[in-house]
């Protein structure tokens, strides 16, 4: 035990090392404080003219890493000028939306697990206090994350019953609630963030993003359409363009062409735009007899697909009976067949039914399978269906071009998304969409108010988010991912994905060293699945039913969890149970993988031991 062939981490960055955490935040706090100081120096409307920053900003991201002090000279520059400044005490406008210091502390530590201002809630110098506080409240809780067991170990109810039951009539110290964080937030935390976290998949935070977010809730604004915020709509279409460049989508989904891209809040959202967008499209074209027509609309997945895509299809009014959920065998890599799809079309087009949609995976979340784009879509193109390619998970791997070719075949698709809140160092809540031809977006999804008609709108010259999405509302989420490409450029980010293949590959090669353990599905990226072999409890037990050896498993899951030192799922594949390792937190290390490998053969061993035992 313990002498593996682990290479030593070739790692040149941590992305949440607590020291450049605290230095970095308290160089945005005093930025944000100096920003409200100053706030009523800024026309409250920005007086920008469309094009502005799309013009003025590159239009690649950059390579290499910039510094944070690069970085807020342009915030200052270039993206101040573009705010139309929702905190302005000149603003009345729509309705307002309220920042607080309190607010700005409440998303400060939701983001980071991922003597209160009675008068003046924000009062640039209490900000100030109370968000540096914060900061090195967070910069500990990374130094010392290792120190809490990464699944939360509370009971049911744990929180409820030791709250109030009513709110405090009084404010209340940042003190003392920070107090209460550490002793009652913090146990009932599963620690996302902690390096011995494997479980579903990662949600990686970095100091990229967490300064992103702070700058955002800072400036408070509500970009629902161009003129509410110019920096926030047109950085947006700058980043989407940068990332476009980076997965080497194809031109047919920029603005360049008649596409684009948006950031949703989760693939969920973006599977119920496209959704509403193929089926208004293809009602235009067939003409409507009403609910006849629309109950005659069917979908298609594979039994691997995402299972939120049921749920877009109910929000959409989708014919329950009209979702086709094609089987897939783990002989073939869980991949959707393109025959057996075709099979099912076909059947369903001479029974009368009208094909609308036609979703596809690049890295499935039970085994991070593949679907074969190139073949499928052209499947789907007789039919003249909508394509929507779901790489959530996956997407940010093909930012390195060793992965680029699990997306060929991509520009067969009407549309594609990805969630950066999962691999690409970014935090809930991001899921980058884009899709071919943006009409077919807005055509479903458009609203024009007499309350928010405006000269830039109607010129048809700039973009209004609120047509590209569910809500009316939206963050200035470009922020985030804006910092997070800056901060670690190109280069980092790919080193990032590539630490994590590495590590993968490390232990996958370490279950292959010792025969009581099976890896399950090929390792496409940085997820493993295996179990304990049947054959190791064969020679132990009597028998070695399956249903014996998925309780093994279920057993060895639960012991390693129960462990506080590592949290991971499982699936269940052709009727086989199977632990999933999704190898991806920010802070996991050669190390964590060593623990982690320690641990499994030793809680395998034991409860192979007791098996023997009952022979
Ligand atoms: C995680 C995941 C989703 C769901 O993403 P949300 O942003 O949480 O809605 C969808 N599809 C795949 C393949 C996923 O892995």
């Amino acid at each position: 035990m313990g002498s593996h062939n682990v290479e030593p981490s070739t790692s040149i960055m941590n992305p949440l090392d607590p020291e450049e955490f605290r230095r970095q935040a308290h160089l945005v706090v005093d930025f944000l404080a100096d920003y409200y100081s100053s706030i009523e120096n800024y026309p409250v409307c920005s007086q920008v003219q469309p094009g502005y920053l799309t013009k003025t900003m590159p239009k690649s991201p950059p390579m290499q890493p910039e510094s944070i002090e690069t970085i807020l000279q342009d915030v200052q520059k270039h993206i101040i000028p573009g705010i139309t400044h929702w905190q302005s005490p000149g603003f009345f406008g729509y309705f307002q939306s309220n920042g607080s210091t309190g607010n700005f502390l409440g998303e400060m530590l939701l983001t980071g697990f991922n003597t209160v201002g009675i008068m003046n809630p924000l009062d640039p110098e209490e900000f100030r206090r109370q968000a540096h506080l914060v900061v090195d409240f967070l910069a500990d809780y990374y130094s010392s994350i290792e120190n809490y067991p990464v699944c939360s170990q509370v009971q049911p109810g744990y929180l409820t019953k030791t709250m109030p039951k009513s709110p405090p009539m009084q404010p209340e110290s940042i003190e003392t609630i920070l107090q209460d964080v550490q002793k009652h937030i913090i146990p009932g935390i599963t620690h996302w963030q902690s390096p011995g976290f494997f479980g579903y998949f990662q949600s990686n935070g970095s100091t990229g993003n967490f300064l992103g977010e702070m700058l955002l809730t800072g400036f408070n604004t509500v970009g629902f359409n161009w003129l509410a915020s110019p920096a926030a709509t047109e950085l947006e279409m700058v980043v989407m363009e940068w990332i476009l460049k980076l997965l080497q989508l194809p031109k047919s989904f920029s603005f360049s062409s008649n596409g684009g891209g948006v950031i949703h809040g989760s693939t969920c959202e973006s599977f119920v735009c496209t959704l509403i967008a193929a089926r208004e499209k293809k009602l235009s074209q067939i003409g409507t007899q009403g609910d006849l027509t629309q109950g005659r609309l069917v979908v298609y997945c594979s039994d691997q697909t995402h299972f939120s895509l049921q749920k877009a299809c109910k929000v959409v009014g989708i014919n329950p009976s009209n979702i086709r959920v094609v089987s897939t065998t783990k002989s073939t890599n869980f991949e959707l067949s393109p025959h057996a799809l075709l099979m099912t079309i076909k059947s369903d087009v001479k029974a009368g039914l009208i094909p609308l949609y036609l979703c596809l995976t690049i890295g499935t979340t039970p085994t991070t399978a593949v679907d074969p784009l190139g073949t499928l879509c052209d499947v789907a193109k007789q039919f003249n269906m909508w394509v929507h390619v779901d790489a959530a998970y996956a997407g940010s791997a093909c930012i390195c071009p060793e992965f680029r070719h699990f997306l060929d075949g991509v520009e067969g698709a009407s549309s594609f998304s990805f969630n950066p809140h999962k691999w690409f160092l970014t935090s809930l809540d991001c899921c980058c969409l884009w899709v071919k031809d943006s009409n077919d977006l807005t055509n479903a999804l458009s609203t024009d108010p007499e309350l928010l008609k405006n000269k830039q709108s109607e010129s048809k010259q700039v973009v209004d988010y609120k047509d590209w999405q569910i809500a009316l509302s939206r963050r200035f989420r470009a922020m985030k991912l804006w910092m997070v490409i800056r901060s670690y450029g190109v280069s980092g980010l790919q080193e990032h994905i590539r630490k994590h293949v590495k590590l993968a590959k490390d232990f996958e090669a370490l279950l292959r060293t010792n025969s009581k353990f099976e890896v399950m599905v090929p390792r496409n990226f940085a997820m493993v699945c295996f179990r304990v072999s049947p054959s190791a409890l064969a020679t132990l037990a009597n028998e070695s039913s399956n249903e014996k050896v998925n309780r093994l498993n279920e057993q060895l899951l639960e012991a390693l969890n129960g462990t506080g030192r590592v949290f991971m799922t499982h699936t269940v594949i052709e009727g086989v149970y199977v632990i999933r390792v999704a190898i991806g937190a920010t802070l996991t290390d050669d190390k964590h993988i060593s623990m982690l490998w320690d641990i499994v053969q030793e809680h395998a061993n034991t409860l192979l031991a007791k098996y023997e035992c009952l022979k």
